[in-house]
């Protein structure tokens, strides 16, 4: 019988056998976790030397090409997971979500860290303030890497995608992560860590895995350090109010269970198409993980007077479903991944029995299929109902961790937000509605109470993603109960893990910093053209102020003609008499083009392509007779490893333009996005 090992400062650690985890599916034994204790000293020592430093030797931009070929490499060898994963209860489908969904969302922040990091391991958040009159004096915003460890406390449903939803991130930020499973399916982490091992893709020290307890490891954490927890709310808190955390404010981030609702509207009838898709959606929250997904349907808000047809349409839907070994033909729902959680669901139903009657469930005939299944953690699925839902308690209090759910009937919208909200704060809610005007009137109410809402009619459902799955583009985590914390949400999520610190000084010092041109920063001018300067060469703040202009009224009527916009500003005197400029004014696509006109390097180059302008804006308006000039700075540079399709290397440069007239006043100002080739 194996025994799992932990992986810390390099090392697998432990040989003897300590506490049995056996399989949900048949009770036979997996795998022991072992008995060695851990040197939590070491660990985060390690973490925070070795760890930090291999991991900021790296930029965000290479951190995020490592994602990447993570994600690659593990989805080459997915199907070891999956074999594990089977014995946590799962049908392939709840599988996948945690696997799929796991290097899936390595793929994602591969690609948001490529997109929106820069190079080097300074972000600069922005927006730069002028703090002084005349420009000697600029605030901004950084984010830097935190010099610490990530510790990640998992909840068993996920094994993998839990520890991945968490590393990306975190590595992204260039923190070193010690992630501990929850030991009931800890052998489905370790199987990953060692695939993620094999892979030697990652840097030293970046990620060590605990199977077992915590130790004293939460009392050797420090100010740099960083906590993430995904579990029971009780544990949350004890975990938040841990004497050391609160001492040293170390950042805790908590997702706990959640009572999360979902509500059918007023506006829709049986017989509406919405109807059966809500009902849908209800018995594959019930169902899928068995239940145990903490974004999952807990309560069933309908309007009273559809309380009858909406429990048929679910029994009818819950009485098709197969439960049992999910390598048998035809199964469904698998099982609950461990007897203990058997045990606390069985506990948790016979509670919410004492507000809510059972109409599907326990009192039926349950009889999973497959070998050994009566040694396993299957429960069927149970539907009750609340008949006095206004009142305090049963499910809006207590959360059975399975496929339960309990419908409770309203009577108008007003009611149904209350009974929403008498979740205390909830992950997730799917209002099914076919009228705009109410999703208008009621989501406003629901979101402050609600971390993701899910509107969800007949033209959504054709591709909609599910009230029960997490997006790695959206926000996860809900208010009060369900934790108070945030995960995921793209780029912010990289963010948490980031320290934000305001930086003041001139211009020139603000934009060293980072490394990022500022308006007012010192510019470099010389004799080559910018455009002319490959990538590698370029500096930040090289610049070209241009020759002049003078705009006449036949550029605006030639512009008019070419583009076609004879937009009365530009071609009707009596009209633009009476506007705010009392004059006909150029048109602001031309002052573009002029500028471009002045500022680009006509012959062939290593600037390869424009691909687009970022804070376009046109300050002041250009009157025939006006002079104008550019200047255009180096503003950013980015090395996404990039080639182009014929294989030459390239960085993407972005240029700060300002247009100014013969007043030296600002015209335009936008910045635009070029590829420049780098030498070969
Ligand atoms: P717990 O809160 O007990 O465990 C969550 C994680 O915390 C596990 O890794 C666990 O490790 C760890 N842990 C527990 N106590 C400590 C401690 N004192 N110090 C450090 N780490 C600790 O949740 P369970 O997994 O037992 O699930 C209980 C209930 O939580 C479920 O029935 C469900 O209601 C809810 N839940 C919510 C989830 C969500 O996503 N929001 C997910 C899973 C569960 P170990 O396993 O070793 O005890």
């Amino acid at each position: 019988m194996s025994v799992l090992q932990s992986y810390i400062a390099g090392q697998w650690l432990g040989e003897t056998p300590a506490k049995a985890l056996p399989s949900a599916i048949n009770g036979d034994t997996i795998a022991h976790t072992h008995e060695e204790t851990i040197d939590f000293a070491q660990a985060v020592e390690y973490g925070r030397n070795t760890g930090v430093k291999s991991l900021l030797a790296l930029d965000f931009q290479q951190r995020a090409a490592i994602l990447k070929e993570l994600a690659i490499y593990i989805q080459e060898r997915k199907e070891e997971l999956y074999a594990i994963s089977h014995h946590t209860g799962c049908t392939r489908a709840d599988s996948g979500i945690d696997i799929d969904g796991g290097f899936g969302t390595l793929f994602t922040y591969a690609s948001t860290g490529r997109k929106e990091l820069p190079s080097g391991n300074v972000a600069h958040e922005g927006p730069v303030a002028q703090l002084g009159k005349n420009n000697h004096f600029n605030g901004t915003h950084i984010l830097v890497p935190r010099r610490g460890v990530c510790v990640h406390i998992n909840a068993f449903n996920f094994p993998i995608w839990g520890m991945l939803e968490k590393f990306a991130p975190a590595f992204l930020a260039g923190m070193p992560c010690i992630v501990k499973p929850a030991t009931a399916t800890s052998y489905v982490t370790e199987a990953a860590v060692r695939v993620i091992n094999d892979s030697g893709l990652l840097p030293e020290g970046a990620l060590q895995l605990i199977i077992g307890g915590t130790g004293d490891l939460l009392d050797r954490l420090e100010e740099q350090d960083f906590v993430t927890f995904t579990g029971s709310a009780d544990t949350a808190r004890k975990l938040k109010s841990h004497p050391n955390i609160m001492a040293r404010s170390i950042p805790f981030n908590a997702e706990a269970d959640s009572l999360n609702s979902a509500i059918l509207a007023p506006d829709v009838n049986p017989e509406d198409e919405e109807f059966g898709i809500f009902a849908k959606e209800v018995v594959k929250e019930m169902t899928a993980k068995a239940g145990q997904k903490c974004t999952a349907i807990r309560r069933v808000l309908v309007p009273a007077e559809h309380l009858n047809a909406l429990a048929e349409t679910i029994k009818g839907r819950l009485s098709n479903i197969v439960a049992g070994d999910p390598k048998e033909e035809g199964v469904r729902m698998g099982a609950l991944s461990s007897s203990d959680q058997l045990r606390d669901v069985n506990e948790a139903i016979d509670r919410l029995l004492e507000t809510s009657e059972c109409v599907f469930g326990k009192h039926g005939s349950f009889k999973p299929v497959g070998q050994g299944v009566e040694n396993g953690a299957f429960i069927a699925p149970h539907l009750l109902i609340n008949h006095h839902p206004l009142k305090d308690g049963g499910a809006h209090d207590l959360e059975a961790f399975g496929p339960v759910a309990t419908l409770m009937p309203y009577n108008g919208i007003e009611e149904a937000l209350t009974l929403a909200a008498k979740g205390k704060g909830s992950l997730v809610t799917t209002l099914t509605t076919r009228d705009p005007a109410i999703a208008a009137q009621m989501i406003p109410v629901l979101a402050a109470q609600h971390g993701r809402l899910q509107i969800l009619d007949a033209e959504a459902a054709k591709e909609s993603t599910g009230h029960g799955s997490p997006l790695p583009m959206l926000k996860h985590g809900g208010p009060g109960r369900a934790g108070g914390g945030e995960e995921l949400g793209g780029i912010r999520a990289v963010h948490h893990y980031l320290q934000r610190t305001a930086i003041q000084g001139s211009p020139t010092m603000v934009a060293a910093v980072t490394r990022e041109y500022v308006r007012g920063a010192k510019v470099i001018e010389n004799d080559v053209h910018p455009f002319r300067r490959h990538f590698d060469d370029l500096q930040i703040g090289e610049s070209l102020l241009t020759h002049r202009r003078t705009v006449t009224e036949a550029d605006i009527v030639n512009f008019g003609c070419l583009s076609g916009d004879h937009f009365y500003m530009h071609f009707d005197d009596i009209a633009a008499r009476k506007t705010q400029f009392g004059q006909r004014i150029a048109h602001g696509y031309f002052v573009l083009s002029a500028a471009a006109g002045l500022f680009v390097y006509p012959g062939e180059g290593p600037v390869l392509a424009n691909y687009g302008l970022d804070t376009l804006r046109f300050i002041t308006p250009v009157a025939p007779g006006d002079t104008i000039r550019a200047r255009l700075t180096c503003k950013r540079k980015i090395d996404q490893g990039r080639t182009s399709p014929e294989g030459h290397p390239q960085g993407v440069v972005m240029w700060d333009v300002e247009v100014t007239n013969q007043d030296d006043e600002l015209v335009a100002s936008y910045d635009i996005l070029t590829l420049v080739a780098k030498r070969q």
